[in-house]
């Protein structure tokens, strides 16, 4: 027998059973986007490996360990992206987007990073998210915000979800704190790993980040961020903090959010569920203002977050049963195809809500009405010999098993509205 191939470790196939959880999901973060005025924008799956190091940084666990880098065939490294933000604004600077103007986009689609797979985590994994440029007032993270609320409303999780916001402060401020974390973690050379030994100099708050069980004491008693913001990004916190209040978004201040990306500035964000474990972070985002100028660009103000879908699609799963259910069966006797082809085509032409499935097997009348069943289908239109002579049709309602002979198209159209 021939060999059977299996999808590559870590990426899955979204299977009938899954496709309306995850239609139901799509469809609340496009129209939430559409709601609050964000355009989409499409960029591709893979990009210069240099975008990456130069946004994600050099010194992240993503750039470092979990990026799908290869050199395409004429040498250039490749890597498929690890996330959406590098090659949104990559994408927006060269359509120049950017210049001069303010833009509010959204994108949604598959990262990939080479992570351990298990529950909630995998190395093909979607994201929606939303990004905006040219505003420098907190009011647009908590448009965002907000907007990620209506999906959770929509989705009726918002009650397993709760907001957690620190700062990150401006890059000025962020050097006075590195001073202080390099000169506490200087202490603890000895228990460090070599990962966070080799970030001490380079990048000392990538070791906040780190997911070593053995150092979390020592990260849980650091100094914290927030206790050395400037005037200006204390003003920027406390702003942010009064819109949240304003609009009654409840919201916790916990100083242990860095975010394992190093474009980040003043405000950082995660939505978190308790009942997934470890992979508990559901959504997370923030300001980037440097980014844009990092990539070329002018300066420019920008705040934006990234939604993990299949943990999104795990709660969902938890707490409703999707199924997409057919509501017109039509059950056809041999020799009545034709006619079944037009009475279906012509239900679902006026009634384009509605699923609608014809029979295609030439099977028996009661094999066929045991798969209406199996399809859960709410109505049978029959098109037996009689119906077929008489030019009429039999509707039959599934759950109750009334039955109407004799009917015309217009009077069937009537009753399943
Ligand atoms: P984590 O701490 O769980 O590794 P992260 O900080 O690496 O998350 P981000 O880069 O901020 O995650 O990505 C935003 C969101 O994307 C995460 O909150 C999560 O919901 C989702 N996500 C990230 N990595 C994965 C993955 N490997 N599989 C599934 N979802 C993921
Ligand atoms: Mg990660």
């Amino acid at each position: 027998m021939a060999k059977k191939f299996q999808t590559i470790r870590g990426m899955n196939d979204l299977l009938p059973a899954d496709a309306p959880y995850w239609q139901l999901l799509e469809s609340a973060c496009r129209s939430a986007a559409r709601q609050y005025a964000y355009q989409e924008i499409r960029f591709p799956i893979i990009e210069s490996t240099g975008l990456f190091k130069r946004t994600v940084g050099e010194q992240t666990d993503i750039v470092e360990k979990e990026m799908y880098t290869f050199d395409d065939r004429n040498g250039d490294s490749l890597s498929m992206r690890p996330e959406g933000t590098a090659g949104c604004v990559r994408a927006a600077l060269q359509a120049g987007l950017l210049y001069n103007q303010r833009q509010r986009l959204w994108y949604l689609g598959p990262m990939f990073r080479h992570e351990r797979p298990q529950k909630g985590r995998y190395r093909q994994f979607h994201q929606f998210g939303m990004e905006a440029f040219g505003f420098a007032s907190p009011a647009v993270e908590v448009e965002q915000l907000l907007a990620v609320k209506t999906i959770f409303t929509e989705l009726g999780l918002l009650g397993k979800v709760s907001l957690q916001i620190n700062s990150l402060g401006s890059a000025a401020s962020r050097q006075s704190y590195r001073e202080a974390l390099v000169a506490y973690l200087g202490q603890y050379k000895a228990d460090l790993d070599e990962d966070s030994l080799r970030r001490l100099d380079s990048n000392p708050l990538r070791i906040l980040d780190s997911k070593n069980p053995a150092l979390a004491d020592i990260i849980q008693a650091a100094p914290a961020m927030i206790d050395y913001l400037d005037s200006e990004s204390e003003a920027h916190f406390k702003q942010l903090c009064q819109l949240l209040d304003a609009v009654g978004l409840q919201y916790q201040v916990n100083p242990a959010i860095v975010r394992g990306l190093d474009y980040y500035c003043h405000t950082v964000y995660e939505w978190v569920t308790d009942e997934l474990g470890a992979q508990g972070t559901v959504c997370a985002g923030g300001r980037y203002n440097g980014l844009v100028e990092q990539l070329g660009g002018k300066p420019s103000f920008a705040v934006g977050f990234a939604m993990g879908l299949e943990r999104l699609v795990l709660l969902l799963r938890a707490q409703r049963n999707c199924e997409q259910n057919v509501d017109v069966y039509l059950v056809v006797a041999d020799g009545a195809q034709g006619r079944a082809l037009q009475v279906s085509s012509q239900l679902r032409s006026q009634l384009p809500d509605l699923i609608v499935q014809m029979d295609a097997s030439g099977a028996s009348l009661k094999s066929q009405f045991k798969s209406a069943a199996k399809a859960a289908a709410r109505y049978a239109v029959i098109i037996a010999d009689d119906e077929l002579q008489n030019e009429t049709l039999t509707v039959k309602n599934l759950t109750s098993s009334d039955q109407q002979q004799g009917q015309s198209l217009q009077q069937v159209i009537a009753l399943l509205q």
